[in-house]
């Protein structure tokens, strides 16, 4: 199968800070692919160096067939990209700053407004759109950028871990959303630290620890290459990405507070 994503041998550093060590990833078209590691394992530079927001030092990178750090205006066209923290206009309403993005992007205007409507109706904004984006919640400033992300049609879709803060139900809805993006040969990188739900909406993961990738594989492969019998994925992921294993650390801490009820 056709690679969207080609990462060849990728570094990065900031200072003394190594953030990405020759990192290697394929990913193929029409996929969901997940990167997991916890805070500061690199996941947020390797997808700004992909989304051409951050210049890699070393290493080579293709997403469809162009370079991030020579095309910058068509990988912009190409990718919708939702960071981690959302990057939005604060006094705009919903209603204003989706019209700009839009407009931007040069989306016409009949399919953009049934378009939206449909987003924020399907994830239960209705009752904001006139409100200053700065008023709401996290969650729902998560749900406007991940909406801004995707009026465009992306080819490829990057999402920093993106759920963070939204509601359950509307999660289920993105992230229906996403599997059916991919069946229709959309190609999605989905970084989290929150590992309940990758297994069940990534076709492929990567564990990324201190700037490397430490195993790629779908779930049940890397259970079974890093795990011991019984082994979740959340526990290879901790096995994996931590110098201390988490053991007892929870039982220990409840008995040093005493037993008073
Ligand atoms: P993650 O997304 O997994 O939390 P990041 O890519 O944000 O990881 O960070 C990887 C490492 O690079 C961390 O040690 C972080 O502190 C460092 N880092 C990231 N961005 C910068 C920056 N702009 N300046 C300095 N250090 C940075």
């Amino acid at each position: 199968m056709e690679n969207a994503v080609r990462v060849e041998g990728v570094s990065k550093s900031y200072g003394s800070t190594i953030a990405l060590s020759s990192v290697w990833l394929e990913i193929q078209k029409g996929t969901i692919h997940g990167i997991i590691g916890p805070n500061g394992s690199g996941k947020t530079t390797l997808m700004r160096i992909l989304s051409s927001l951050t210049q890699r030092d070393a290493g080579k990178v293709s997403v469809l067939g162009l370079d991030p750090s020579v095309s910058p205006l068509q990988i912009k066209r190409i990718i919708g990209y939702v960071p981690e923290n959302p990057a939005l206009y604060q006094s705009m309403t919903t209603t204003e700053y989706l019209n700009f993005v839009g407009s931007v992007r040069g989306i016409d205007s009949a399919h953009h407004d049934s378009l939206t409507k449909a987003f924020v109706k399907s994830l239960e904004l209705e009752e904001y759109v006139d409100e200053p984006i700065g008023s709401l919640s996290f969650g729902s400033k998560q749900k406007v950028s991940i909406i801004s992300a995707l009026l465009h049609d992306p080819q490829v879709i990057i999402l920093d871990e993106a759920l963070k803060g939204v509601d359950p139900r509307s999660s289920r809805v993105i992230r229906d959303l996403l599997k059916a993006l991919s069946r229709n040969g959309k190609t999605v990188l989905f970084s989290t630290h929150v590992i309940e739900t990758v297994d069940t909406l990534c076709d492929r993961l990567s564990i990324l620890y201190r700037g490397r990738i430490i195993d790629t594989g779908n779930a049940a492969e890397l259970i079974e290459r890093n795990g011991k019998g019984g082994s979740t994925l959340e526990d290879v992921f901790l096995n994996t990405t931590s110098e201390a294993p988490v053991g007892n650390i929870g039982d220990d801490l409840a008995g040093m507070m005493g037993s008073e009820r």
